[in-house]
């Protein structure tokens, strides 16, 4: 005798693992898959490495024109404390004053440049750093629901598998045998139910004696179109 409720459920059961399985690889992979968000990161790496070496140039300039300064401070008062008498000696200083002078508006000339600089690339850091959030936001919002999903859907597996070893021993061996050589190749569903004298899945109509084996119900009767095994349901 076929267990053709059995065989159908097995059959079910089998769906709905394979399809569990299928979804829990997309999301296993979708998981793995931040390149968005890494790549938001290294662009915000980048952007920092950027900024600071020109954050250093702005003190360093910041205390050379300081240094200047003092210099010629000194060297100004000095020019002017009368101490100083030697001509040659006067002119030197006034030339180096002159010197000076020219040198820190070098340096004040480079620094406006390099705070022009530094205010571009501390707009780019934040821009970036923003991005970083929003996506790392983002990523995590669905990622909360993938990793929802799939401990639901590994919860399912476990129930599913739980039912299918408790239905197994109530088929036979032989049709165990049957069902798995035909399940790789009628595409997980090797099982087809009689639905008005036809098979459900290849909706071919059946010979007599085909129909009448089928309800009978006492051995493997075959789908005459698509050789599923092809089951009676009183419900
Ligand atoms: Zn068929």
């Amino acid at each position: 005798m076929i267990q053709a409720s059995e065989l159908y459920r097995l059959q079910e059961i089998d769906l709905s693992v394979h399809q569990h399985h299928k979804r829990l690889e997309e999301i296993a992979a979708q998981l793995a898959d931040n390149k968005a968000l890494t790549e938001a990161q290294q662009k915000v790496t980048s952007d920092q490495q950027a900024l600071t070496p020109l954050q250093t140039k702005v003190r360093k300039l910041e205390q050379d024109i300081q240094t200047n300064t003092a210099k010629l401070k000194e060297t100004d008062e000095n020019l002017y404390s009368g101490r100083v008498r030697n001509p040659k000696e006067l002119q030197d200083m006034q030339q180096e004053i002159q010197s000076l002078k020219k040198r820190n508006q070098e340096l004040e000339d480079v620094l406006l440049e390099t705070m022009m600089s530094v205010d571009t690339a501390d707009a780019a850091l934040k821009d970036s750093t923003a991005n970083l959030e929003t996506l790392r936001a983002q990523f995590e919002l669905a990622n909360k629901g993938l990793i929802d999903e799939q401990k639901r859907l590994k919860a399912e597996g476990s129930a599913l598998l739980k039912s299918r070893e408790q239905l197994l021993p109530s088929i036979e061996a032989n049709t165990m045998k049957v069902y798995n050589n035909l399940r790789g190749r009628k595409n997980y569903q090797p099982v087809a139910v009689l639905v008005n004298q036809s098979c459900s899945v290849c909706r071919v109509q059946q010979d007599l004696h085909v129909i009448q084996a089928v309800r009978k119900g006492d051995s493997l009767t075959y789908c005459s179109s698509c050789g599923r095994i092809l089951i009676y349901r009183t419900g």
